[in-house]
């Protein structure tokens, strides 16, 4: 264990309120509310927040610590994190969401914990918790293709870590809880538009299957943050708002890129022995290969998060290496997009104007920043290695193109192999590119009709998306192939195929109208379509009446073209 002088005192000091800091949260029971009574239902499950169990050390003990403790913008060397405290805001603050799921069955608390002073404090960086040594993380990262430095953790806290009753251990971050060493010109908040995104999608995200960092809860307040949203000059006052956010690691390709351009070696090779030992528990310590053992899982399972992407339409918008987690999960959502219209060209950032992260260009950015992961492992590999490893990455390709035909095999409800496969996908995808049909809804209305009205060519006026796709003139000739080929599936029957369908494919996605919508109203006070759509969200395959009443699944208003999302946040 590595303890500088100050750290100890550090810690000492997190059991007790020291100078000019805020006091640690139920630093005594005095500072607590009777507990509250547990839940009968759930008798495992923490209703009192003083009493659970937190702890920063399984992150603190294993790394040299930032030798400065003032909380000022810096280049910082020779360490993993800093620890800096979250900065409370000077306002009235009020939690406007949670997730239940992500607090019961993450964390273990209940529910009725969101009604406790102490909650609101804890989710809004007001107070940290007894055991919690905040920390703002230092990494670097290319981006936009360019190597940019050091970048860092500019406004999130890593408050700590929990293992949960199944044995899991999860990450806590706030995002947008104030400025860091690492916050450049930035000034450590996050808007209220970007936090009800993230919020919404990365709990989204989760119930798609979809592997990602999770939210249990939005706070907003009414501190004033200053931003120019389109970048043309005209800033308005926002309110700064903060995401309680959760990830198995909060490490990502950057982390180690910052240790190799540095020349950090031992500190690398230590964080590297860490992210391993804690987090791939298939590679064995003592495998002198276990580096290139880990590119390997690196690399597979990013090919396997990208086709995810891909099959659900997603596009991240930023896929900076400091934006690509070394457990290959979906991180720092940002100006992301669901594309309604089928097109390989979406770009859902405006501020992208390379079009850099256009949605079919991101299969290619993951093996960019697979081989800036590899830069980054070269000094810690010898040459039979280093070999080894740009043999993997020459399968990254091969990777993807499995995993992404598997997927969409399964969205098409096919069993077995056949060698046309991945015609049939192409060619559906053409036709969807050519008749601007709508992504989401062509899958689940090929999921909902049957191969009778397929048969007929018979497409009901409730299925506008394959409305719109049989207007092309190939239509008929890919129903009848498509048909043909369903014919092939081995043990099947038409309500078979259509249950497997309509489990893969969702009947609700996060729109950037629903977003927009739900941002709109937030920006009012009013929370309710947040929470409607978190609610929907949860179970995006299944047809549900309040979806419905909304207009969730049909096709998107005009006005969602104009809708433009940018790096702003
Ligand atoms: P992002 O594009 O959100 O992934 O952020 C890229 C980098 O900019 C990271 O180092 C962030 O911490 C930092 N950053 C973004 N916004 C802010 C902000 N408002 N204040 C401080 N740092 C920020
Ligand atoms: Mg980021």
């Amino acid at each position: 264990m590595w303890w500088p002088a100050w750290l100890a005192a550090g810690l000492t000091w997190a059991c007790g309120a020291g100078a000019g800091r805020p006091a640690p949260l139920c630093a005594s029971r005095g500072l607590c509310r009777a507990p509250l009574s547990p839940n009968a239902s759930h008798p495992q499950l923490e209703a009192d927040l003083c009493a659970w169990a937190f702890s920063s050390e399984s992150l603190v003990d294993p790394f040299p610590m930032d030798v400065i403790q003032e909380n000022y913008i810096r280049n910082v060397r020779n360490c993993i994190f800093s620890i800096v405290y979250p900065t409370p805001f000077q306002s009235r603050v009020r939690l406007v969401a949670v997730s239940k799921e992500a607090l019961e069955n993450v964390l273990d608390l209940d529910i009725s914990v969101k009604e406790t002073p102490e909650f609101l404090q804890f989710v809004s960086g007001g107070n940290v918790i007894i055991g919690s040594v905040p920390l703002a993380h230092r990494y670097g990262g290319h981006q936009f293709g360019s190597w940019a430095g050091q970048l860092g953790d500019g406004r999130a806290h890593l408050i700590g870590v929990y293992t949960n009753r199944h044995g899991e251990r999860w990450e806590l971050q706030l995002k947008g809880s104030g400025k860091t060493p690492y916050s450049r010109s930035g000034d450590g908040r996050a808007v209220l538009r970007s936090s009800v995104r993230e919020y919404l999608c990365s709990e989204a995200m989760h119930y798609l299957g979809i592997p990602t960092s999770r939210a249990v809860s939005l706070v907003v307040s009414d501190d004033d943050v200053w931003r120019d949203q389109f970048y043309n000059g005209n800033v308005k006052k926002e309110r700064g708002a903060i995401v309680l956010r959760l990830a198995k690691s909060w490490f990502r390709i950057g982390s180690l890129e910052i240790l190799a351009h540095s020349g950090e070696l031992h500190l690398q090779r230590r964080l590297l022995d860490f992210i391993i030992q804690e987090h791939f528990p298939s590679i064995a310590m003592n495998n002198s290969d276990r580096y290139l053992e880990f590119f390997s899982t690196v690399t597979s399972e990013t090919a396997n998060l990208i086709a995810l992407w891909m099959s659900v339409g997603f596009a991240h918008g930023v896929c900076n290496t400091d934006n690509f987690s070394l457990l290959s999960i979906t991180i720092d959502y940002g100006p992301f997009g669901f594309m309604d219209s089928y097109d390989p060209d979406f770009v859902p950032n405006t501020s992208d104007d390379e079009r850099r992260y256009r949605i079919g260009n991101q299969a290619n950015v993951g093996l960019f920043n697979l081989n800036k992961l590899l830069q980054a492992l070269k000094p810690l590999l010898d040459p039979r290695q280093k070999q080894l490893a740009s043999q993997i990455l020459e399968g990254y390709a091969e990777h993807y193109h499995s995993r992404f035909t598997e997927l969409f095999k399964a969205k098409l409800g096919l069993l077995g192999e056949n060698e046309d496969d991945n015609y049939l996908i192409a060619f559906l995808l053409k036709l969807m590119e050519d008749t601007k049909a709508d992504f989401t809804m062509t899958f689940r209305q090929l999921s909902d009709i049957t191969e009778e009205q397929l048969k007929e060519l018979h497409i009901p006026e409730e299925f506008w998306a394959l409305q719109d796709l049989s207007k092309h003139k190939l239509f008929s000739e890919w129903v009848t192939m498509y048909l043909l080929r369903l014919s092939c599936n081995k043990g099947d029957s038409d309500t078979k195929r259509r249950a497997r369908m309509t489990a893969v494919n969702p009947r609700y996605i996060l729109r950037n109208w629903m977003a927009e919508s739900a941002v709109q109203k937030a920006n009012w006070n009013d929370f309710s379509e947040v929470r409607l759509l978190q609610q929907i969200l949860e179970d995006p395959f299944q047809s549900q009446q309040a979806a419905e009443k909304a207009g969730y699944s049909l096709r998107p208003p005009a006005w969602a073209k104009d809708l433009k999302v940018s790096c702003s946040s």
